[in-house]
Formats: C-alpha cells, structure tokens, sequence
C-alpha cells in the first residue's frame, strides 16, 4: 500500500470508483475517463509500479490478472464482438498512474497500429 497511489486507494476502499469485481489478488473497476463503451481498469492489489517491475515469480498473479480480464469482457457483453487488453509501460508509451493496470476496452472499432 502506497499512501500517496490512487489505485492502492481505491483497491483498498478509501477512493470511490466504480467497483465491478474483487478477489483477494485484485480489483477491477470502470476508468474514469472512458476511451470507449467498455473501458475497465484490472489492478493488482499489491502496489507494483509497472510491469517493469513485476517479477517471475508474479507469473500466477499476471496470469491471474489476465485471466480476470478476459472474463470481465466477457461479463460487459464484448466477449463476440471484441475487445483489447493493454498494459501502459513508462513514459513513451503513456503511462499515467504509477500501479500496475491492465486496460480492458470494447463496444468500438479500434485502429492498428494504435496511435
Ligand atoms: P495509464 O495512462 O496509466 O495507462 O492509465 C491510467 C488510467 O487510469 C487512465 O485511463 C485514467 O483515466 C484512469 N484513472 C486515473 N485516475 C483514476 C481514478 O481516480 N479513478 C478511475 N476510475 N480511473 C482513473
Ligand atoms: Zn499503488
């Protein structure tokens, strides 16, 4: 727990947000400032700062997070239609809050290579 992190807060529930789906290991809940229909934020409950940090013996709690990604699709009706799954690393590729969190967008179309 990073006093100062807003996603340490919000897994901790002492920031509001719109919490969908919690387990021991994380917190999935809606971004802010959607970028399409469905925009959900999966977040470890453990404060890592970027995949950067992540270590092999996270794998299982990677994998969870992707697994839970997956499923959260699923549960906002993207699962046919199709949706990403993104992980923000450092500056270049616009990284804005330092705790890790696995993007899930859908309801649109998306471009690639993304901008
Ligand atoms: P990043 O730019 O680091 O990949 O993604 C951070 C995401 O967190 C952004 O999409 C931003 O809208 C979202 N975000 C930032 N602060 C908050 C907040 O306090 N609550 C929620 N629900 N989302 C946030
Ligand atoms: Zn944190």
């Amino acid at each position: 727990m990073e006093r100062d992190c807003i996603f340490c807060l919000i897994a901790g529930h002492r920031a509001p947000a719109a919490i969908l789906y919690e387990d021991d290991r994380c917190v999935v809940f809606r971004d802010s400032s959607p970028q399409a229909p469905v925009h959900l934020l999966v977040v470890p409950r453990r404060h890592v700062a970027s995949l950067n940090e992540a270590l092999d013996g996270d794998a299982a709690l990677l994998g969870h997070l992707v697994a839970v990604a997956g499923r959260a699709a699923r549960d906002q009706g993207v699962g046919g239609t199709g949706y990403r799954v993104v992980i923000n690393t450092n500056r270049e590729a616009g990284q804005t809050v330092g705790h890790l969190h696995l993007h899930v967008l859908g309801g649109r179309l998306f471009g690639w290579p993304p901008g």
